[in-house]
């Protein structure tokens, strides 16, 4: 273990739960995923190919529903795996781009932050230019 003086990490105690979380989060949207890609007509591959235009058109709806949900789900799974390693790493709770603390505040609302407020602010600034 490191000794260092304005290194705040947190303790096991408080990490544990929450790997607990992430771990099962992880396996709930891994499931969901199963079943978006069991709904998706294009992944079945069973498209009647004498479907009516309007049976076309349901299905590609459904397609895209399921298609941006999975994409979702990814995006989710992504983020706890990051959240996972940067625990291993005892990095959790220090922000990604200034290394400052993040707010505790926000890591209990959003548990997969990688920034603090103030750079999760300039990124998002900087992504809608
Ligand atoms: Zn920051």
């Amino acid at each position: 273990m490191e000794k260092s003086k304005n290194k705040i990490s947190f303790p096991a105690t408080v990490l544990a739960p929450i790997v607990r979380f992430l771990r099962g989060e992880e396996k709930k949207l891994k499931t969901s995923r199963k079943e978006l890609k069991n709904q998706d007509p294009f992944i079945l591959g069973n498209r009647d190919s004498d479907n009516s235009v309007d049976a076309d058109v349901a299905e590609n709806v459904e397609h895209d529903r399921s298609y941006a949900l999975r994409r979702q789900v990814n995006r989710s799974i992504v983020a706890i795996r990051k959240t996972l390693t940067r625990i291993k790493l005892g990095k959790y709770g220090i922000c990604a781009s200034c290394g400052k603390m993040i707010d505790t505040d926000r890591l209990a609302i959003r548990l997969t932050a990688e920034y603090c407020i103030d750079c999760e602010k300039q990124r998002e600034k900087a992504k809608s230019k």
